[in-house]
């Protein structure tokens, strides 16, 4: 055990998450992220109970960390009750927190993330906010993602939801008081500070491969990010 293992045990979700696992393997039986990735949740669980510094931090540095949907589908089935969620949430917050995610190919996409759903949520109140997808990053979705972006209002009317306006109803708008309050939970717990951290590693790692880095989602180290097109090195 060393730094890595005291910062980890520090985090209540860790805590929560780790008690003492038999590696039965149900949490991975039953793991949805499982089925599709090279992940294996029971695997994670041991090595961290191995306690073994530079292991961890090889974990830290790679694309594992990034499978888990956060289902918590595993807290329910752990005969031991250990949740693998939790402990994915504490690892991955660590690895935020040393700058490791720019390790890795999953982990560089903290950037995309952070510029799109954590920016919609404190300037909308909405975590995902339909208006602000860009059409280039989502080709999957076809020419019909260009017609719905400029057809929002019509769209939602459509379907009955209060767009953008005062009042209650799906898609409504949030009160700049309420969206206050959030700001403030954010600064509180350690959000913001959490955001500054992943917009400065990812500036360093931009730096150190020569990318070009601005505030933008179409800058090129953004961009790669995404499109998962890194160089490790
Ligand atoms: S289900 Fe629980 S005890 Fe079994 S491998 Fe997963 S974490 Fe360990
Ligand atoms: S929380 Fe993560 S590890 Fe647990 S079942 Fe869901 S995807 Fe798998």
């Amino acid at each position: 055990m060393g730094e890595l293992f005291d910062r980890l045990k520090k985090d209540l979700h860790y805590v929560e998450g780790m008690q003492a696992c038999i590696n039965c393997g149900t949490c991975t039986a039953i793991c949805p992220a499982a089925e599709h990735y090279d992940y294996d949740p029971r695997a994670i669980v041991e090595l961290v109970q191995r306690g073994d510094e530079s292991e961890l931090e090889a974990l830290l540095k790679s694309d594992t960390i990034w499978y888990c949907g956060e289902c918590m589908s595993c807290r329910t089935r752990c005969p031991r009750n250990n949740t693998p969620g939790l402990i994915i949430m504490a690892l991955r917050a660590l690895s935020q927190e040393t700058g490791y995610f720019v390790e890795s190919e999953k982990g560089r996409q903290q950037i995309y993330l952070k510029r799109t759903i954590g920016h919609d949520i404190l300037k909308t109140g909405y975590c995902v906010y339909a208006e602000g997808l860009a059409t280039t990053n989502y080709p999957e979705q076809g020419p019909i993602w260009d017609w719905r972006q400029q057809h929002w209002k019509e769209i939602m009317d459509r379907l009955g939801a209060n767009y953008q306006k005062p009042g209650a109803g799906a898609m409504r708008r949030i009160p700049d008081e309420a969206l206050n309050e959030l700001r403030a939970i954010f600064e509180v717990t350690g959000a913001m500070n959490r955001f500054e951290k992943i917009e400065n590693f990812s500036r360093e790692k931009a730096q150190s491969l020569g990318m070009h880095w601005d505030e933008s989602l179409d800058n090129e180290y953004v961009q790669k990010a995404y499109h998962g097109s890194h160089n490790n090195s």
